[in-house]
């Protein structure tokens, strides 16, 4: 096939990709997560998002890697961040420091306690309350693009999905643009969810998060902390592969493809990828959500 007989334009389809990263602890991991940026930048992505230790353990290094990447990258991203154990004032002059270095996007949550998932939360005394209380404050201080948390499978702490959506429609109406879910592997849970928040009247786009099975125990972990439901069908894949690394990685592609296939079979066009810090995985699912590099279209359309 000559290139003047491929479509002109790589074919997107409309698709719109973010990432999550996590902030490095030391100088080789800071060095696998540029790595990753570099790798995933030019698929040009909506947005790239740092997440916030829990507690506000990582404050700085969530900072210092948001400014490097407004300082080195054309990338926008936003910053996570939590209102646990920390005083309005705390946070306050977090989300102040965010707007002075430029960045205009915060990921607000409340955050899980310290003493870990499944213990009650207790808002500090001079605290925010709760996330929607974060979005009002947040919203208060500069005209920030403001994403928050979504649970298609309900948090946890919820007694109930009518809970769920009341605190989604209080983080919304606070100000919130954006939702962004919690990860999930029954892509019929995450439509059954949608079909609730749209039935609440809450409008905004609500992105599915994607994680790629890169470590099953690990996911498996993850999964009993949040809530999300590992189906036997997905255990089954990853059983006796333990120490087969190579053959994990492959059946990790195959049922990461087959979740974004069948969401994009079914009219979705924006994903948030959970990358972990790891790169190939994710950009081979957006290949194959039709998400080229930049630099490869500006090359093709120059050849054309
Ligand atoms: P909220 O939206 O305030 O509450 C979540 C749910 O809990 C609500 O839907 C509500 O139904 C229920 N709930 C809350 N309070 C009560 C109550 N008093 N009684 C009954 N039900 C209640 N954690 C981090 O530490 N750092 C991060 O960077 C981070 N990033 C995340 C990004 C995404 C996209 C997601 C989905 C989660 C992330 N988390 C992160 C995890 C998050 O902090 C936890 O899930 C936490 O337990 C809840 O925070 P939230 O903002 O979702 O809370």
């Amino acid at each position: 096939m000559s290139a003047l007989s491929l479509p002109a334009a790589a074919p997107r389809r409309g698709v719109r990709v973010s990432f999550e990263f996590f902030p490095p602890k030391t100088d080789q991991m800071e060095e696998k997560l540029w790595t990753c940026v570099e790798r995933l930048a030019p698929l040009d992505p909506s947005f790239v998002s740092v997440t916030y230790g829990a507690g506000g353990t990582t404050r700085e290094r969530t900072h210092a890697t948001v400014q490097r990447i407004l300082n080195e990258t054309g990338l926008k991203p936003a910053a996570h961040l939590t209102c646990i154990d920390a005083s309005r004032e705390e946070v306050d002059s977090v989300v102040r420091d965010y707007w002075a270095a430029g960045v205009r996007h915060i990921v607000a949550l409340r955050g899980d306690p310290s003493e870990g998932v499944g213990a009650a939360y207790r808002p500090h005394p001079e605290g925010y309350a709760n996330a929607a209380d974060l979005v009002r404050g947040i919203r208060a201080i500069g005209d920030f693009e403001i994403s928050v948390s979504a649970y298609p499978e309900k948090h946890p702490e919820s007694p109930n999905f009518a809970m769920d959506l009341d605190m989604l429609k209080a983080k919304i109406d606070g100000g919130a643009t954006r939702a962004i879910t919690q990860f999930f592997f029954v892509n019929d849970y995450y439509f059954r969810y949608l079909d609730m928040v749209r039935a609440n009247g809450i409008e905004v786009p609500v992105v599915p998060g994607i994680l790629p099975v890169l470590n099953f125990r690990q996911v498996t972990n993850f999964a009993s902390r949040c809530g999300a439901h590992i189906p036997p069908w997905l255990a089954e894949r990853f059983d006796g592969l333990d120490d087969d690394p190579g053959t994990r990685r492959l059946i990790a592609a195959a049922v990461a493809a087959e979740q974004v296939t069948e969401l994009m079979e079914r009219g979705i066009r924006e994903f948030h990828f959970y990358t972990m810090n790891h790169a190939n995985l994710v950009f081979a699912i957006c290949h194959l959500l039709g998400v080229r590099p930049v630099q490869e279209k500006a090359g093709f359309a120059a050849a054309v």
